[in-house]
């Protein structure tokens, strides 16, 4: 009879699960990583059961350590449970981990909130022959404990049933702190509380006991009189004493519910730690990443495997007479990699839809120009860049293989390393490497950080990233090097994912010398353990990437290729140039005189110093056009070349016609990838700065891509520049640093005296 549907929140540890109890309960598709501080908001969804007819609203918190705030987590979490009243709290723990996990558990039993406990990742405790009494640990904790696994979906409704239930009968808080050394006090707090009625008294009054910070916001008075219970000289020990008693309490009772051998356990985690004595070793964790870098790239991207016709390997003699093979899965050149021939595969489709398409319009007398702006918009616009996503979904793929085996947390923690000894926390690392699949995320996830400077300097940094956009822009261009100048495309490819690495790392420490200083906490990062990748939550994250790239390019890229066909093929006065001849009679050559001719001629001298602007021939404009709409979006680079040669195949031709150096076709890429990211992500960087940082920002991303280009330009134009160019950036850093180390010691000194006054 009840109308109010039952608001069941998720807490526990990061990392314990939440998130795919989430979307196993709701059928969400959240995003689900394999290290701390992927959640940052709550999330609600909807749960229903079709056999036992119940249902509940489910809210995923952001996973916390502690009920103190001294995260943003920590704040919305504690939050949301305190003032929203949820119905019930199922508090997620990671099995495998009770010691820890059960910590913030002892601190929820604290609040009037019904709870049940979630024994999650209980496929992982069972399969290394361990036991965990769920109903011993219910009765020793005094509440409901399930056993479940939210991956292979076990136990999950009854989980459910439990919680609701549990729902309906209230609990009174209680606290394993009863019965220690400050038993007494406590209970005299919680009178105080009890008397202005606030809610949750016990949780409040152990809060005001501790002196916590937002409590001492909240209830100032209540806080003061509670600290005045404490005898003299016990105020400072409070804290400490307590979080001995809990964890005395966890070992001393609640982990008695465990039993079995622990052996395979215990020989998995050596395992995993002699691989960590590698992965993550001083000297070779760096080299390695770059390495399984490589690796991904070549799987996405070569046209000679394993470079098999580069050691001898003749392709074409020994496996003649297979023609339908022959291109897809192989060339003379070698064989195709994965990437290769899944792209292969889509643009056969498209060129035979519009091969097709073309014919049936040209017979029944369709006008010229009408086919020219349909194949201009749909195969050069919509199916280009179609062409592009198997190889973004492959890169994609091995990307998601690293993350959720545990892998990119140990990257994140090798970086961490070398950001420490600049004095910055590691945290910043994660949304980091995020950016590599997506800015717009990424920008979002740096609400895990401390401070707004870290927040400011990471949100920047983070646009310098290859995102998933990007690698369009980035395989036409290198395939451009590739034709043009007989590079290797991969490498060039690899180069740019590492540039932005480079380059994020250079500038975040540069800024915290500089305009972003401050001290930072230190940051301990935690390894989440090693295991195989989840072949739903990959699936889920591809199929992800999949829509939104096809949702933009069915949007965003086919307004872009109209506007460039249009603009392009019309001079200022609306005449179609294609139609136009000049005093001898003779077709005009393709867009003389258009509108977007004309303006990005205009435009072009800012980019003359980085070798891509009015010192190139022929169709060299559509260097500054494809620049100029690469904001909207990235593939618009990659499209705009596409559209204007009028086929993928002629862009290298066109390219080359323009007369561009090497340096100012690599200028162009680092530019475009280093510059203002696109409209999405900067519209997330206006909402996640601190008010005013926009433009600054801007100004940085405007500033920082332009030298980085210039120094690219020259050295790779002009190599005797580098005599000059890399003693210039070893000045500035050491600058900076001296810079930084005199304003600490000022501060310094300033406390001092202050201390001493
Ligand atoms: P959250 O940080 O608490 O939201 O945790 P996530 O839901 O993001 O999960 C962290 C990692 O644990 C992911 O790699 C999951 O695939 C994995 N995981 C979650 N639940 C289970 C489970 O029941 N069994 C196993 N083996 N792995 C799990
Ligand atoms: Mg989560």
């Amino acid at each position: 009879m009840e109308d109010k549907r039952i608001v069941v929140a998720l807490a526990g540890n990061p990392n314990c699960g939440k998130t795919t109890l989430f979307n196993s309960l709701t059928g969400a598709t959240a995003y689900v990583g394999n290290w701390p501080g992927v959640t940052v908001e709550k999330r609600q969804g909807t749960y229903k059961n079709r056999k036992t007819k119940e249902s509940a609203e489910i809210v995923d918190l952001p996973g916390i350590y502690s009920l103190s705030p001294y995260t943003p987590e920590e704040v919305v979490s504690r939050d949301f449970i305190l003032n929203e009243n949820p119905d019930v709290v199922i508090n997620v723990l990671d099995a495998t981990n009770l010691e820890r996990n059960l910590y913030m558990t002892t601190q929820i039993m604290e609040m009037d909130v019904p709870m049940v406990v979630a024994l999650n990742m209980i496929d992982v405790v069972e399969k290394s022959g361990e036991q965990i009494d769920a109903e011993d640990l219910s009765k020793r904790l005094g509440v409901p404990v399930v056993a479940i696994s939210a991956l292979k979906q076990s136990n999950l409704s009854e989980l459910m049933s439990v919680a609701i239930k549990a729902a309906k009968s209230g609990r009174k808080g209680f606290s394993v702190l009863s019965e220690g050394k400050y038993a007494k006090d406590i209970k005299q707090a919680v009178v105080l509380y009890e008397e202005q009625e606030v809610s949750h008294p016990l949780f409040h009054a152990i809060k005001a006991l501790e002196n916590d910070e937002k409590e001492l916001e909240a209830n100032p008075e209540l806080v003061k009189k509670a600290q005045e219970i404490l005898a003299k000289g016990k105020q400072e020990d409070f804290e400490a004493d307590t979080a001995d008693e809990r964890y005395q309490y966890i070992t001393g009772s609640y982990v008695k519910a465990r039993s079995g051998k622990k052996v395979e356990a215990k020989e998995k985690l050596s395992r995993s730690d002699k691989i960590d004595r590698v992965l993550t070793n001083r000297w070779a964790a760096i080299p390695i990443f770059i390495v399984a870098l490589f690796f991904i790239f070549h799987l996405t991207f070569a046209e000679d495997l394993f470079y098999l016709h580069a050691m001898g390997v003749q392709f074409s003699m020994n496996f003649e007479g297979n023609e339908f093979f022959e291109g897809l899965f192989w060339t003379d050149g070698g064989i195709n990699s994965i990437g290769v021939i899944l792209a292969n595969l889509v643009n056969g489709i498209t060129g035979a839809i519009w091969t097709g398409a073309q014919n049936g319009l040209t017979q029944i007398g369709t006008p010229d120009w009408t086919i020219g702006l349909l194949g201009s918009v749909i195969n050069d616009g919509f199916f280009a860049v179609i062409g592009f996503l198997p190889q973004i979904l492959v890169l994609f793929f091995f990307f998601s293989l690293l993350e959720d085996s545990g892998y990119m947390a140990r990257v994140a923690f090798v970086f961490d390393r070398i950001f420490r000894r600049a004095g910055l926390s590691g945290r910043a690392f994660i949304p980091m490497l995020m950016g590599y699949g997506c800015g717009v995320p990424a920008m979002i996830n740096t609400r895990t950080l401390n401070t707004e400077k870290e927040r400011t300097a990471t949100i920047r940094v983070i646009a310098f990233f290859c995102c998933g956009a990007k690698v369009t822009a980035v395989a036409a261009i290198a395939g451009v090097l590739a034709s043009n100048f007989g590079w290797n495309a991969e490498l060039v490819s690899l180069s740019m994912y590492i540039v932005g690495l480079v380059l994020a790392v250079a500038m975040v420490i540069l800024m915290h010398w500089t305009t972003q200083r401050e001290k930072v906490p230190p940051f301990i990062m935690e390894l989440p353990a090693y295991h195989a990748p989840q072949a739903r939550a990959l699936a889920i994250h591809i199929w992800d990437k999949a829509k939104g790239f096809i949702k933009k390019a069915s949007t965003i890229i086919v307004l872009a290729a109209l506007f460039i066909w249009v603009f392009s093929n019309f001079t200022p006065t609306w005449q179609y140039i294609p139609a136009m001849v000049d005093e001898m009679g003779e077709p005009l050559p393709a867009y003389e005189g258009s509108m977007l001719k004309h303006l990005c001629q205009a435009i072009s001298p800012i980019f003359f110093p980085l070798g891509f602007g009015n010192n190139l021939l022929g169709e060299g404009w559509s260097m500054t056009l494809a620049t100029a709409l690469g904001l909207v979006a990235k593939e618009v680079v990659a499209d705009t070349f596409i559209t204007i040669a009028g086929g993928e195949e002629l862009v290298a031709g066109m390219i080359g016609a323009t007369g561009i150096s090497v340096g100012g076709l690599v200028a162009f890429l680092v530019f475009n990838l280093t510059t203002v990211p696109c409209f999405a992500a900067v519209a997330t960087a206006k909402a996640e700065l601190p008010k005013g940082q926009l433009k600054w920002t801007v100004l940085f991303w405007l500033g920082t891509s332009y030298i980085v280009a210039l120094m690219v330009r020259l050295m790779f134009d002009f190599v005797w520049t580098l005599a000059i160019i890399i003693p210039l950036i070893i000045l500035i850093f050491v600058l900076a640093y001296l810079w930084y180390r005199r304003a600490c010691k000022k501060e310094e000194a300033a406390k001092l005296e202050k201390g001493e006054a």
